[in-house]
Parts: C-alpha cells; structure tokens; sequence
C-alpha cells in the first residue's frame, strides 16, 4: 500500500490551476487546422507502407439515451435507430476509405467502442459495425476488444451479445452510488444493476472490468463518497478510473444545469480523492499513473511492471500499437507520427462522409523535440520517475532546472541517475509534467481542467 500523505491546503491554493492531462503531447487545442484531409490521406499511405505492424482502432458512437448534465463528452441525445443506422453506414464509409488509402486488410491488436453510449445502439446496428470491421480488418484473436457501457441501457441479455461479438473488456459508467448525487447530475441509476452487469461480465468471461467514477461533483461528500467506494469495492471491478470533474459551462452548456455552488470546495474535492487513494489501495489495487487502479493481475498491472505502460488518448493502457486509426465524430487518432481528429459536429461529419472526403478538422506533425518532450511526459505519468538520459536532446541541466522549485517544495527527488515523484508530489503529478511542456500550451481555465 502506498503512503497516502496529508496535503497541506495552502499547497492545493498554489497548485490546483488549470493544465493539461497529457493524453497527447502536444495537446489538442494546440493542434491545426493546416492539417487537413490531404495530410491525414498522406499519413495513411505511409503508414500502409509499414506492413505488418498491428494499429489500434476507436470507434465514436456519440448517441444517448439523454443528456447528462454534468457531461463533458461528445455526446448527441437521440430516440431514433434510423439516425444511429445512418450514422453506423457512414462509420462504415470512412472505414472503407481508411482502409483503401492503407491498401491492406490491416491487423488489429485494439479495438475500443466509446462515446456517447455504444451500447445505445440496437442490435442490427451493431452487429453491423462489427461486422465490417471484421471484415476490413484482420483483428487478432488475443485482441483486447473494449466496449463503454452506460448501465441505464445495458442488460444481461445484452452483455451476452456483446460477448458473442467478440467484445472482451467492459468499462461501465458508475461515476457515483448516492442517490442525492445522481440528481444532481441529472443521471439517476440503479446500484442493482451495476453489481448485477458485473456478475454478469465475470460470469459471461470478460477479461477486464472497469468502473469509471467521478469526484468532484455536487451533493458529493467525503462520508457519501466513501459509501461509493464501499460498495465499488465489494463488486470488485478489475480495474477503476476516478476522474475530477470538469465544469466548463461555457464549453458545455448542459453543465450550466449544475449550480457552481452546489460543487465540493477544492479541500472537500482533494479529499474525495485522497479517499479514494486511500480506500482502493487498502482493498489491494494498485494506484497507476494520475487516476487508475487495478488489481494485481490485471493487464494493466502488468504493464505497469513490465514496462509497457502508455498513456494515449485512451488514457492508461497496456502495450497498445503505435498508430490509432479513429472513426466518427470528434474521433482522435495517431497515424505514423503524426495526430488527427475528426470534426465533432454531427451534421458536418456526415456530409463530409458524404461527399466522399475524410472528416479531418485539425491535427499534428509530431516534431523530433515533440517526440522527446511526450515520451518524458508519458514516462513520468506511467512510472514517476525519469531517467535524465531521457532529457539529455532537451539539455538535461536546463530542463532539470524547471523542477528545482518542485524539490524545494517536496514533489520531487533528484536521484543519482533519474528524477523521481514524491508520494507527496504524486498529488501535484499534472503540474510536473507541465514543466516538461515546451510552453506553447495556453493553459487557460477555458481549455484545461484543474490540475489537482
Ligand atoms: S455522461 Fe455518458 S451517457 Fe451521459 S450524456 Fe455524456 S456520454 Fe451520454
């Protein structure tokens, strides 16, 4: 069990500010528009020319039953299976021209399903999405193949199908047990059914469960949040990720739902998750990176302790190939070097299928400092330490530099060959990583989430 210290409160007033979450490097919002359809087209056909290495793939499926208000997805409300079939249609179009510019019938090594509620989509639907992926893409039999479930619309019966699809890893949307806080986010589910899906998902051999949750968020308090991780634990997902909630109103107005002053302070908001440290690594995960925690034998475990731990646009994951191709809506991929995303407005994401052209709003020639600055960044994210050799292309003096005030503070340790993270500055790990960022990112509150 690791040693869960107290954080002084006049370190949170320094430190909780807005930055990035570095599930890419450099982050999104200072990717281009240069970046267009004819440079993805290009990364594509030099990526068909690496044969023989497997890729990931996502696949956004943003339609929900209905709008959660503290939701801070791309997510599209709808009642209509026609407009999910058209859109399944379309996701099918964009795979087969993808497919066309890479020339092959590419392996696959992952896949995952997000949204939005993938499980939203009816049956004919998705076994049409399955069915041609499996059709242009040779996916492995060992493929880790990942679906997000929303509860409210899952079954057994469901979890069943999903299985026969191929589906061998489930992340299921818990966020929060407490009847008081899921009226104030406008997302009412039943505890029942959870612990019945992860019966279920266990019973039906789905490799790896995960519950997402949330703190952060209004009516939460330390003693109803510790309830929510009682009972987590007596369900014993494989694996939990405990996000902060984002409330960015401006960007998401069906966050404007959610009064500011029904949120936790920020010293009520740490504690949430200093409980959760507390309370999942007693109960025997692991703590991993910023905010996962997996039991001892699961994947991303291992991974951990063998080294193949990464951080990508998924989050943490184990041993993922090094191109992501992404499809549908506000869909981020990584081709050969370079990032991409998908325009996230439904309408123009169809008619740009439409017309016969890749969906492509902006995106990132990754440079060979780029390169350097995101495998720091990932390295110290994943595994807390950093190896100065790493920093050596930077000027390691120099780089180093910018972390001397954080060992001042107790947040770092320089060790003879490696710098590494305190279990105090573990808390602070988002601020660390920020002093490997080349500076360019506008950390502004308008685009980043709070660091702690
Ligand atoms: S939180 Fe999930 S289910 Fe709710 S609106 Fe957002 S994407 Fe849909």
């Amino acid at each position: 069990m690791p040693e869960v210290p107290l954080i002084p409160h006049e370190l949170l007033d320094r430190y909780d500010r807005p930055g990035p979450r570095y599930t890419s490097y450099p982050p999104i919002p200072s990717w281009t528009a240069d970046f267009g359809e004819p440079e993805y087209r290009e990364a594509l056909e030099d990526l068909g020319r690496r044969r023989g290495d497997p890729v990931a793939l996502y696949f956004h499926l943003p339609f929900c039953v209905a709008r959660c208000w503290y939701c801070g997805c791309n997510a599209t409300v709808t009642r209509h299976d026609h407009v999910q079939e058209a859109y399944v249609g379309r996701i099918g179009r964009e795979i087969g021209m993808i497919c066309d510019a890479l020339g092959e019938r590419r392996g696959v090594a992952q896949v995952h399903w997000g949204g939005g509620t993938p499980n939203f989509l009816g049956p004919a639907a998705m076994e049409r999405l399955a069915e041609t992926l499996q059709r242009r893409f040779r996916v492995a039999p060992d493929a880790a193949v990942a679906i997000e479930i929303d509860p409210r619309v899952a079954s057994v019966e469901q979890l069943g199908r999903l299985r026969a699809l191929g589906f061998n890893r489930l992340s299921i949307g818990v966020q929060d047990f407490d009847p008081a806080v899921q009226a104030a986010i406008g997302r009412i589910q039943s505890e029942e059914t959870v612990g019945e899906l992860r019966e279920a998902a266990r019973d039906l051999g789905f490799r790896s469960v995960n519950f997402d949750l949330v703190y952060g968020l209004p009516a939460q308090t330390e003693a109803s949040f510790a309830r929510t991780l009682q009972r987590v634990v007596e369900m014993a997902p494989d694996r939990i990720a405990c996000f902060g909630y984002a409330h960015v109103p401006w960007a998401r107005p069906n966050q404007r739902r959610i009064e500011a002053a029904a949120l936790p302070h920020r010293y009520t908001r740490f504690a949430l998750f200093r409980r959760a440290v507390m309370t999942l690594t007693t109960a025997g995960y692991r703590w991993i990176g910023l905010d996962h925690f997996a039991r001892p034998g699961d994947e991303l475990t291992l991974a951990l302790d063998g080294g193949t731990l990464r951080r990508n646009f998924m989050g943490y994951v184990a041993d993922p190939p090094a191109d992501l191709l992404a499809f549908g809506t506000s869909g981020i991929g990584e081709v050969d070097g370079r990032f991409v995303q998908n325009d996230a407005h439904l309408g123009r994401y169809q008619r740009a299928i439409d017309a016969g052209m890749l969906p492509i709003v902006r995106g990132h020639v990754l440079s060979g400092e780029d390169r350097v600055r995101r495998a720091a960044i990932e390295r110290l994210l994943c595994t807390l330490e950093l190896p100065y050799a790493w920093l050596a292309p930077l000027g390691s003096d120099e780089a180093l530099a910018r972390f001397r005030p954080f060992a001042d503070e107790g947040f770092v340790r320089f060790d003879q060959d490696r710098l590494a993270v305190t279990a105090t500055g573990r808390f602070f790990l988002r601020n660390l990583a920020m002093q490997l960022d080349a500076g360019a990112t506008d950390v502004s509150p308008e685009r980043f989430s709070r660091t702690v």
